[in-house]
């Protein structure tokens, strides 16, 4: 069941010259998990505003749990909505304990805040902790406090809006994970915000990418990254090889070699084949056609990087497996698997 909707919303600061935000439309389901990716710029953390109301669309309609909530000039107060957000910085209140934190939003009608309050820390992990302030956690506990207040009053949605930037690289994985089991343990539907490809491949069920004010796709990850819709969401979620290939009746004819394919005879002109590294392979033998002058190979400890090069020094990267040894290799055969045709040039 759909629990968010956005239809055509276009938003435009005052005084701005393009539209912040451009005909989006997107539903999210009951217990998703939604990221929204692009670039710094490209409308993020304006969506988020729109459905918190703490902006208002100049077109569209949004809708939540069934309800208008905005349309036309007509929109329902930010603190009618039950949106529970939680801010980049976290805004924590330094001077208040991490208890009284998560109370602060609680109503006192809304049973007992105290109770609330200490259930909400206890199923973030920080049963132990009611009693310390904000400055006495490190930044990993200080994000569940705020996740725990955001949560609290039982919102319909939870928006995070570059939830895991301020943490360093070693934290960011196991964060991460945390907060996307404390999210299902909920259940809440969450949309949050990242120009991390990475996060929102591994976190969210679907993500969504923006590119100035424009929503590009909204697909499950695995989608955006095989089957993306164009170009600019192919090379956001991460770089292409690219080689320039002229199409002969068997296949195409490029500086590394022969590709055979029966593809090739439905063109005319020269077309980029566009392929990730993981998309093709080095192997010992002439298994497929492909041949480059091995430049540079880099270990990652779960994989190599192997850059290849044709006779005028143009270069690709193929991935590898780390156990692979290229001791006096001077070339290597390789084959792609995969790759997509680009016809503009
Ligand atoms: P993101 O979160 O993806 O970085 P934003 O939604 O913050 O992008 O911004 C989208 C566009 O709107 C940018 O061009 C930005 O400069 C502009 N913008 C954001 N907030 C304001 C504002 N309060 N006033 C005017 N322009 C803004
Ligand atoms: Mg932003």
């Amino acid at each position: 069941m759909k629990i968010l909707s956005l239809q055509n919303v276009h938003k435009k600061y005052q005084d701005a010259k393009d539209f912040a935000v451009n005909d989006v439309s997107f539903d999210v389901e009951e217990g998703e998990i939604l990221a929204l990716v692009g670039e710094s710029g490209s409308g993020k953390t304006t969506v988020l505003r729109l459905i918190a109301g703490l902006e208002h669309p100049d077109s569209g309609t949004i809708s939540l749990s069934g309800h208008i909530i905005v349309s036309g000039k007509q929109s329902v107060p930010a603190n009618e909505r039950q949106v529970g957000m939680v801010f980049q910085d976290y805004a924590l209140f330094p001077h208040l304990t991490i208890l009284e934190n998560v109370k602060f939003g609680l109503k006192k009608s809304a049973g007992n805040p105290t109770k609330i309050a200490e259930d909400t820390l206890n199923l973030v992990g920080l049963s132990e902790d009611y009693q310390k302030y904000p400055h006495q956690l490190s930044g990993g506990q200080q994000q569940r406090v705020a996740l725990a207040r955001a949560i609290a009053p039982n919102p319909k949605i939870l928006l995070m809006d570059e939830p895991f930037s301020n943490l360093d690289a070693m934290l960011k994985d196991q964060v991460r994970e945390e907060i996307r089991q404390i999210i299902k343990k909920t259940g809440i539907t969450a949309i949050f915000v990242t120009h991390d490809t990475k996060d929102a491949l591994s976190t969210a069920d679907r993500v969504a990418i923006l590119h100035k004010g424009y929503l590009q796709q909204i697909d499950i990850p695995k989608h955006l990254y095989e089957s993306p819709v164009n170009p600019y969401v192919a090379n956001f979620f991460g770089k292409r090889n690219e080689i320039i290939a002229t199409p002969l009746e068997e296949g195409w004819h490029t500086t590394f070699g022969f590709i055979a394919d029966t593809e090739a005879k439905k063109y005319k002109n020269k077309v980029k084949l566009m392929f990730r590294p993981e998309h093709g392979e080095v192997v010992k033998r002439d298994g497929q056609q492909l041949t480059g002058r091995i430049v540079k190979i880099s270990y990652f400890g779960s994989h190599q990087m192997v850059k290849l090069a044709d006779d005028e020094g143009k270069r690709v990267t193929i991935r590898t497996n780390p156990g692979r040894s290229f001791d006096g290799v001077e070339r290597s055969f390789f084959y792609l698997w995969k790759y997509d045709i680009e016809e503009a040039f």
